[in-house]
């Protein structure tokens, strides 16, 4: 990383100062976060929360300038079963992909996977119908 570029940004926002490897705290939980468990050199997120601040533009470079909370939305498997997280900045609606840390709260990391599981956009009472529609077979003999 350039240097004189990360001294420039210390003074412009204070969200720059953090680094990958920093022990931040998190704005949205007050969890104090540090980069010893994270089993990766990306602790860009909470590992209790999950949730993170937008300070990057691609991961690691603190190139933008916008700051706001990245919320977890999602999470998906990445090739090889690794999980990653999706999140959407709640100011500017920038969606990004981060690997999982090693300390991550598995809990929370289950219930962003649920989510549109337990809460699906149709009535759960009409799958029946809706699986006979697609051809298959969703009737209890
Ligand atoms: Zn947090
Ligand atoms: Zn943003």
């Amino acid at each position: 990383m350039n240097r004189e570029n990360k001294c420039k940004t210390f003074e412009k926002g204070y969200y720059k100062t953090h680094a990958c490897k920093d022990t931040f705290t998190c704005k949205v939980c007050g969890r104090l976060c540090t980069p010893q468990n994270a089993g990766s050199d990306h602790r860009n997120h909470c590992p209790n929360c999950l949730s993170s601040l937008h300070v990057d533009i691609e991961p690691g470079d603190r190139a933008s300038d916008c700051g706001g909370i990245m919320e977890p939305v999602a999470v998906w498997v990445r090739r090889g079963g690794e999980w990653a997280i999706i999140h959407r900045c709640k100011r500017c609606g920038t969606l990004s992909s981060n690997r999982v840390a090693a300390d991550d709260n598995p809990m929370k990391l289950m219930s962003i996977a649920m989510k549109p599981l337990c809460e699906p956009p149709f009535p759960l009472d009409r799958i029946e119908e809706m699986t006979a529609l697609m051809g298959g077979d969703g009737r209890l003999r």
